[in-house]
């Protein structure tokens, strides 16, 4: 049998076959439509923000801004300034003042480190000016010292507490001789003399300190063979704020009081700053030294008050050529002496006794370490003085800075860090001749080359009212537009309106950097664009008694700022200045200005080129017009150009344009490594003729006056020596430079 039994019979439901296709096709769907629906409603971003979002840059710019502003604390500044100017702080001196600014930079979170060099100076030992009468006895013997004042605390510490009067770098020696009065000690003070008929050898030189650079007027009695310098504070120089013109010497009132000396260096600075032993490297230790004597005098040379000054000064009444004959600006100032050249009948003698070692100094460098690992900004003061307060040189200047490492720690503690790195610096050492910016500055050259895009100085911020600033041109616009923020400090609107003297209109004027202070490494050596600024004397302004004891806590409570509102100022333009820079996505500097600069400079030139050139050189002056020309032409459009990429970087984008981002980045990685790069091509490795440390061909300190800036030094130094082979040279290197620089424009 057959059984089959059929057992259930049911339809067996086919099950849908799982199709992986359908899946996958669905699941896209999906996934589109969320992609999509997102794409739709994601906002809009700028470059800008992704790029913090990406850096966790927490802080926008207006937040910092304002946050900075609020945090600069006038009453601060004015501790600062007292805890700065109650002890001796000589270059090496004062250890404690070293570590305890250190210590408050790291309190601010800013990591800080004690650089020390090894640098050749000396010390004061003794002293002492004595005036024969014609037999030989001694009838007056100066003091050499300023007076104590019961009103001034400072002025009161003892002897040993107070620096005494002497000058930086000048030699040792004892000479006994005829003197001669010389004006400012100018080379054509001198050439005027000597075309007069006086003859210097073995003189002693008497000058007043004003126009040109001290050591200078040192140089230049050494070169014609004089045997010892005394220079003097003639009231002449005091903007008439004087006791002939009814106003009382300090400390009851703003004239200069009759006792004040100023002291300094007399290092030859236009020829080389920094340790006179070790040009142009680091003053380590064990390092080969050279002989200073390029660079410092080796005729010994005493700074004196005009009190001490008078009756040495009165034995020239009548004798050599006066006034009238030398011609103008030959007078001075004082009652009693008629301005007579000399000689004098009756002799001087001139003792200097100095000490001379290798002795240490300190810097301290700080960091605040940006997102940006290679780009970096120096901000620097020293922190150094010729005198035991120093108030207003260098310590209004240290105060700030003091008071904006604390801003920036504040600006810390909301989650600031900065783009690019900021290197904070107190040097030591630069009122002996720039010796610890200088011996940092050649240490790290690469570093700076490679990575530093500016440096911004403040030596004096305040001792008078009147704001005025130095730089390199690639930094002025940057300037006049922070300045047009920082609050002004008259309340007037802002800062740059007081600058410009409350003209709307005016352009506030930036001048050219010489030398004088720290900057000068950075710019003239290196190449890095730089800014000096601070508030000095002007207008009926109390005198500035530089360098003297006198230049004290109490001063500048009473007449220097009272209400420490110029300190204030200059510590918000100088913590805005860095943070723009630092912030900034597109580096804030403008080439047009460089350019214009230029053709005034070389047009400034031209007659005086034209007066002693050849025809062919003449010729050649007119391409190096031509190329200045097209350097403005290509900056204009380049400027332009940079605008536009800021403006663009914080531009909103829709997200399907991401390839325009991407774009913009690279094109700001190029701007700015082209902006880097502008400054540096105006170095010439060969140095200017005669003084190879100073390397750039645009500025540099003039040669005969020391602070001041002048021209394209190697082409206007050739043209004043009429050597036409120079004119040649420079007309060359600078045109190459100028063209380029427009290859990175
Ligand atoms: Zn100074």
């Amino acid at each position: 049998m057959n059984e089959s039994q059929p057992l259930l019979k049911s339809e067996v439901r086919k099950r849908p076959r799982f199709s992986w296709a359908r899946w996958a096709a669905y699941s896209t769907f999906g996934i589109l439509f969320i992609l999509l629906f997102n794409l739709v409603f994601l906002p809009r971003t700028s470059v800008q923000r992704d790029w913090r979002r990406l850096h966790h840059v927490k802080v926008s710019f207006p937040d910092l801004e304002r946050s900075l502003f609020q945090n600069i604390d006038s009453n601060r500044i004015r501790d600062w300034s007292y805890k700065y100017t109650q002890e001796r702080h000589l270059a090496g001196e004062n250890y404690p003042l070293v570590e305890w600014t250190r210590d408050k930079w790291q309190e601010y979170g800013i990591k800080s480190e004690i650089v020390q060099y090894d640098v050749y100076l000396n010390r004061p030992v003794d002293h002492a000016v004595n005036l024969y009468d014609e037999s030989g006895k001694v009838v007056f013997s100066a003091s050499l010292k300023e007076d104590k004042l019961d009103q001034d605390p400072t002025s009161n510490l003892t002897d040993s507490e107070l620096v005494p009067t002497f000058h930086g770098y000048s030699a040792s020696g004892n000479a006994t001789g005829k003197f001669v009065y010389a004006n400012y000690g100018t080379k054509e003070d001198y050439d005027r003399l000597v075309e007069l008929g006086i003859d210097f050898t073995d003189k002693v030189v008497i000058t007043r300190y004003g126009r040109i650079f001290r050591g200078l007027k040192v140089k230049f009695a050494q070169d014609l063979g004089a045997s010892a310098v005394l220079i003097y504070s003639d009231p002449a120089d005091d903007g008439g704020i004087t006791e002939k013109n009814g106003y009382k010497p300090y400390p009851d009132g703003p004239a200069r009081n009759p006792s004040s000396v100023q002291r300094g260096s007399v290092q030859f600075l236009p020829l080389l700053p920094g340790d006179p032993t070790t040009p142009g490297y680091a003053s380590k230790p064990g390092v080969d030294r050279t002989d200073p004597y390029f660079s410092i005098p080796s005729i010994p040379s005493i700074p004196i008050s005009y009190r001490d000054a008078l009756p040495l000064l009165k034995q020239l009444n009548g004798h050599g050529p006066g006034p009238e004959e030398i011609g103008d600006g030959w007078k001075g100032d004082l009652d009693d002496f008629d301005y007579s050249a000399g000689p004098s009948v009756v002799d001087v003698n001139v003792f200097n006794e100095q000490d001379y070692d290798i002795r240490p100094i300190w810097n301290v460098i700080g960091r605040i370490e940006g997102v940006i690992k290679d780009e970096a900004i120096v901000i620097g003061n020293h922190r150094d003085s010729w005198i035991t307060g120093g108030a207003g040189d260098p310590n209004s200047g240290s105060a700030v800075l003091i008071e904006l490492a604390r801003a920036f720690g504040e600006l810390k503690k909301l989650g600031w860090r900065p783009m690019r790195t900021i290197i904070l610096a107190s040097w030591d050492g630069e009122e002996y001749g720039l010796l610890g910016s200088t011996e940092w500055g050649e240490e790290h050259k690469r570093f700076i080359n490679a990575h530093v895009l500016a440096y911004l100085n403040v030596d004096v911020a305040c001792s008078g009212s009147r704001f005025s600033a130095s730089a390199s041109p690639l930094l002025n616009d940057l300037i006049r537009r922070v300045a047009g923020r920082v609050p002004a400090p008259d309340g007037h609107r802002s800062l740059r309106y007081y600058w410009t003297g409350h003209d709307d209109k005016a352009e506030p004027h930036i001048g050219s950097l010489g030398s004088g202070s720290d900057y000068t490494v950075f710019q003239d050596h290196i190449g890095v664009p730089s800014m000096d600024m601070g508030f000095g004397p002007g207008g009926n302004d109390s005198v500035y008694q530089y360098h003297s004891n006198y230049d004290s806590f109490h001063w500048m409570d009473t007449y220097g700022d009272p209400e420490w509102k110029f300190h204030t100022t200059v510590a918000k333009l100088w913590g805005l200045l860095t943070i723009t820079l630092s912030e900034q996505e597109v580096i804030p500097f403008k080439a047009t200005e460089y350019g214009q600069s230029l053709a005034d400079y070389v047009d400034g030139l031209q007659d005086k080129l034209e007066a002693v050139a050849t025809e062919e050189i003449v010729r050649v002056y007119g391409q190096l017009k031509d190329s200045i020309t097209s350097f403005i032409d290509k900056a204009k459009e380049f400027d332009a150009y940079t605008s536009r990429l800021q403006n663009e970087y914080s531009h909103d984008y829709p997200w399907y344009r991401f390839y325009k981002k991407i774009t913009l980045l690279f094109q700001i990685k190029i701007a700015n490594f082209k902006l880097f790069k502008i400054e540096r091509q105006f170095v010439y490795e060969g140095g200017l003729d005669g003084r190879p440390w100073f390397k750039h061909v645009v500025y540099a300190p003039d040669r005969y006056k020391g602070y001041a800036g002048v021209l394209l030094p190697g082409l206007s130094e050739a043209i004043q020596d009429s050597n036409i082979e120079g004119i040649a040279k420079w007309t060359d290197i600078i045109q190459r430079a100028v063209d380029s620089a427009a290859k990175y424009l």
